[in-house]
């Protein structure tokens, strides 16, 4: 590992209901950022922010939701209206990071439907609307090893590997740009051929895994655009065992 550039300051990171959204291992996406930035020294600063407490839409440049279960979902989307819609607007509006995992993905479109008569809202970041599987065969639950294709901004055509595990079904509105297209597995909705959503800095995906850790160059886009900065001017590192996760996560995935 090298850190040959100075450090472009600190990485300030709000995690939304670390405790309730955090399924499968989500919090590794954190440790990935965290020890990025330290290998560069790029300074770190984590913030939770539970249930009830106001999000300070200025004070952080990531904003973090992982993944859930449906009845702990509930219980954040209802806090998400009441305490930070209108925070995460802002930040997403001056070019903040909102990055939403399976959970946190469906809680950033406009609504996740849970049965007749049950909906969850959501904060309307992404034009997308999820409603849940009716638990018919074959697949009740869309489970996997999933493979994607994305491009983003001017770089190339890169894979991301994860593993994906939702009983939700996300459409995409007319005018919504996917994250990518799905390589193996079943993303957004299984027919779609979609997989996640991307409006300006917020993004949606699927894909845990944790998603981070295997596509360390993935975890690299989001600090630098989260700083400001092109990802060209981060200091490179060795990635040799992080190269060989995502060939794994590939493998996995029959890439
Ligand atoms: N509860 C949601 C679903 O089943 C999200 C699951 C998840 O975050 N893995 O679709």
């Amino acid at each position: 590992m090298s850190a040959a550039s100075p450090p472009p300051r600190t990485l300030r990171v709000s995690a939304l209901y670390p405790d309730l959204l955090s399924i499968y291992a989500d919090r590794g996406n954190l440790l990935v950022l965290e020890r990025r930035c330290a290998w560069r020294g790029i300074g770190w600063q984590l913030t939770p922010c539970g249930l009830g407490e106001p999000l300070d839409s200025e004070a952080h440049d990531l904003f973090y939701l992982g993944g859930g279960q449906d009845r702990d979902q509930a219980l954040c989307a209802e806090d998400l209206l009441a305490t930070k819609r209108d925070a995460l607007h802002a930040a997403a509006a001056r070019g903040a990071v909102v990055l939403g995992i399976c959970g946190g993905y469906q809680l950033l479109g406009h609504s996740y439907e849970l049965g007749p008569g049950k909906e969850l809202p959501g904060v309307e970041l992404l034009d997308v609307r999820t409603v849940r599987g009716d638990g018919s065969p074959p697949t009740p639950r869309l489970i996997g090893n999933v493979a994607i294709s994305v491009a983003l901004d001017d770089g190339p055509e890169r894979v991301l590997a994860g593993f994906e595990n939702h009983g939700g079904r996300t459409h995409l509105g007319s005018d919504q740009a996917p994250l990518g297209r799905v390589l193996k597995g079943y993303g957004n909705d299984g027919r779609s051929g979609f997989e996640g959503a991307r409006s300006g800095n917020t993004i949606g995906t699927y894909l845990h895994g944790p998603l981070l850790p295997k596509n360390a160059w993935f975890a690299d886009w989001l600090i630098a655009t989260a700083l400001g900065i092109h990802p060209g001017e981060l200091a490179p590192l060795d990635d040799a065992l992080e190269e060989q996760a995502h060939g794994g996560a590939l493998r996995a995935a029959g890439v």
